[in-house]
C-alpha cells in the first residue's frame, strides 16, 4: 500500500466513526479522489448483532472486532486514521477538534483537522433520560468495554453470593438479574443470560443456580415494539417458559446501588432489589452532534435524537456535511442494516462526484462547453428493509422478513446464525466466531472472572 500523503489538488472527506456506517462507507470510496482522514475513539469496527453474545462468552469479544487500520491500509491511496473523539466542529471555518481521550496521552492530545466535506457517522449514545443513578450504577450494552464489564460482574456477584456465610437476603439479590429496556438488546442479552445459566452455571455453581432470577423491566405494554404482533406474542411465551419474568408497563423512576424504584402498572413505586443491572432504554444523541445541532437552524435542526437529511444524506442548513446511521434522524429505524446501506451509498455518491468534477475539467481544460455534464445527477438514497432477526434464547431466533413472513424457532436460529457469519466483514472473523460456536458446544462458557 502507498504511504498517506496529503494532496492539495483534492478535496478532503473527513469522516468521524469506525461503526457500521463509517466503515461500509470506507469501504467502497474510491481515495484516489479525496484525501480521506477517519477519526474514532476506538481504533476498530464492532460487529453489533453478537455483541450480547459477548457479555456470557458464548463468542469472544476479539472475534467480532476488526481493526481499522485492516481497512484503511488495503485500499489503492492510504486513508490516515487518528485515535481520538471529535468534540468540536467549527462549521463556518470547517475545522475538527480531535481530543485523544484515551488512558495514555503524549505531548500532543488536541489537534486540529481542517476539511473540505464531513460525514457524521459517530452513532448516538445510551438513552438514561436523565433518570438519576442510571449512569452510576448501570451497565449499558453498546460497546466493546460495556461486555466485558458485565461479563466479569455477573461473575462477581456469582462468587460474592457464594462467600462462605453469605445472608440470604443479600444471596437473593446479588442472584436477581435485571434488564431494563425490552427492545431487541435487552431481549437478545436477557436469552444470552438464561442460555449460560441453563448450560454452565447449573452445572458449576449447583446450590446457587435455582436462586438466579432474571427479569426484564419495560415501560410498554409489551416487549419488542418493532416486531410483529405474532413474534412478540411468541417471545412473550417463551420467555415464560423459560422463567426469565417481563415486567411490563413498569417505568423505572431512579436506580440506587442495590434497588430499582419502579412506578408499577397500579402506579404504585417499589423496590426491586438487583446484583446486576443492564440498561438498554435506546438511543440519544451524543453531545458533538448535539452541539452541531445547536449551530445549525433551528427550523430545519428540530430533532433531538439527530442530524436532520436530505434525500442525499446531506445535513440540511449546511451544504458541505453529511450523516448517517444512528448519528442521523430519519424515517428509517437505527439500525446496522440502515447505516451500512447508507455508508454503500455516500461512497457512490463521493465517487461519482469526482468523476462528473474530472468530467468538467477536461470539458473546461478543451474549451467545450460543461453544461452537458449537468444531467450526470446524483440518485437520492433508497432504502428496502431486508427485515429483522433477533435470539430469544434456547437456540431459538425470531425473524421479521419481507412479504409478510414471520417466524420464530430452531430453524430461524440456524437462518440467524448463518446471516450473522455470512454478514461478518472479514473471514478471519467468520472463522473466529465459528470457532468459538464450537468451543462453546464442546466445553461450555468460560466462568473466570477477568
Ligand atoms: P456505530 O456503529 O455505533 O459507530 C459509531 C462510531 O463512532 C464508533 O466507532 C464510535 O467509537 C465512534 N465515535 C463515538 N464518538 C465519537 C466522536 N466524538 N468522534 C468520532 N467518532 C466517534 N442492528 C441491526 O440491524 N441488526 C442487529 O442485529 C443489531 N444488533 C445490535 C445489538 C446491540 C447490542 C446493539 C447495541 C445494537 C445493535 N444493532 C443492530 C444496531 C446497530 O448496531 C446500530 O444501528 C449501528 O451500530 C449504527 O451504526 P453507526 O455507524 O451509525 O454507529
Ligand atoms: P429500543 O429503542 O429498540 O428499545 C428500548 C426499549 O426500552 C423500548 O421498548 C422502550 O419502551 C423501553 N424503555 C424506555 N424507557 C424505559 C424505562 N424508563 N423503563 C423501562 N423501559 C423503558 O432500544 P435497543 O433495544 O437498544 O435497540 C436500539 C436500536 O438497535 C433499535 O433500532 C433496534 O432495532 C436495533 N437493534 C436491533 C437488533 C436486532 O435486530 N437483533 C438488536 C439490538 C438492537
Amino acid at each position: 500500500p502507498k504511504q498517506f500523503t496529503w494532496d492539495h489538488s483534492k478535496k478532503t472527506i473527513a469522516i468521524l466513526g469506525s461503526g457500521w456506517a463509517a466503515t461500509s462507507l470506507i469501504k467502497d470510496l474510491d481515495t484516489e479522489n479525496y484525501n480521506v482522514v477517519v477519526v474514532s475513539p476506538r481504533n476498530y469496527f464492532l460487529f453489533t448483532p453478537l455483541l450480547p453474545s459477548c457479555t456470557v462468552g458464548t463468542v469472544e469479544l476479539r472475534s467480532i472486532m476488526m481493526p481499522m487500520r485492516y481497512i484503511t491500509r488495503f485500499k489503492p491511496r492510504q486513508i490516515a486514521f487518528v485515535e481520538g473523539g471529535c468534540n468540536q466542529i467549527d462549521v463556518e471555518n470547517k475545522v475538527l477538534t480531535v481530543e485523544d481521550n484515551s488512558e495514555i496521552v503524549g505531548e500532543v492530545s488536541s489537534q486540529k483537522i481542517p476539511y473540505d466535506y464531513l460525514v457524521v457517522a459517530c452513532g448516538a449514545e445510551n438513552a438514561t433520560f436523565g433518570i438519576p443513578g442510571v449512569r452510576e450504577y448501570s451497565c449499558f450494552l453498546k460497546e466493546a468495554w460495556d461486555a466485558k464489564k458485565i461479563r466479569t460482574r455477573l461473575m462477581d456477584c456469582l462468587e460474592t453470593a457464594a462467600f462462605p456465610g453469605q445472608v440470604e437476603s443479600e444471596v437473593d439479590r446479588l442472584l436477581h438479574m435485571v434488564v431494563v429496556g425490552g427492545g431487541p438488546t435487552g431481549v437478545e442479552y436477557a436469552a444470552e443470560l438464561y442460555d449460560f445459566l441453563k448450560e454452565d452455571l447449573a452445572d458449576w455453581y449447583p446450590e446457587l443456580a435455582p436462586k438466579i432470577k432474571i427479569t426484564l423491566v419495560e415501560a410498554l405494554p409489551h416487549v419488542l415494539p418493532s416486531f410483529s404482533k405474532e413474534l412478540i406474542t411468541y417471545t412473550e411465551k417463551h420467555f415464560a417458559e423459560a422463567k426469565v419474568k417481563i415486567l411490563s408497563n413498569t417505568m423505572v423512576k431512579e436506580v440506587k446501588q442495590k434497588e430499582l424504584i419502579v412506578q408499577n402498572p397500579q402506579k404504585q413505586i417499589e423496590k426491586i432489589p438487583y446484583g446486576l443491572l443492564v440498561w438498554a432504554t435506546g438511543n440519544t444523541a451524543r453531545q458533538v452532534v448535539a452541539d452541531l445541532i445547536k449551530k445549525l437552524p433551528s427550523n430545519l435542526q428540530n430533532q433531538r435524537r439527530g442530524l436532520v437529511v436530505d434525500d442525499y444524506l446531506k445535513v440540511k442548513g449546511s451544504d458541505n456535511i453529511y450523516a448517517l446511521g444512528d448519528a442521523s434522524a430519519t424515517k428509517w429505524p437505527p439500525t446496522a442494516q440502515v447505516a451500512s446501506r447508507q455508508g454503500h451509498y455516500l461512497a457512490a455518491t463521493f465517487n461519482q462526484l469526482a468523476r462528473i468534477d474530472a468530467d468538467r475539467d477536461k470539458l473546461l481544460a478543451a474549451g467545450e462547453d460543461p453544461s452537458a455534464i449537468a444531467g450526470q445527477v446524483v440518485k437520492p438514497f433508497n432504502y428496502k428493509d431486508l427485515g429483522a432477526l433477533a435470539y430469544i434464547g434456547s437456540d431459538k431466533a425470531i425473524a421479521d422478513l419481507p412479504g409478510n413472513v414471520h417466524v420464530g424457532g430452531a430453524l430461524t436460529f440456524w437462518f440467524w446464525r448463518s446471516a450473522y457469519l455470512s454478514n461478518l466483514f472479514s473471514l478471519r472473523n467468520r472463522v473466529l466466531v465459528a470457532f468459538d460456536w464450537a468451543k462453546k458446544s464442546l466445553f461450555g462458557r468460560d466462568i473466570s472472572r477477568e
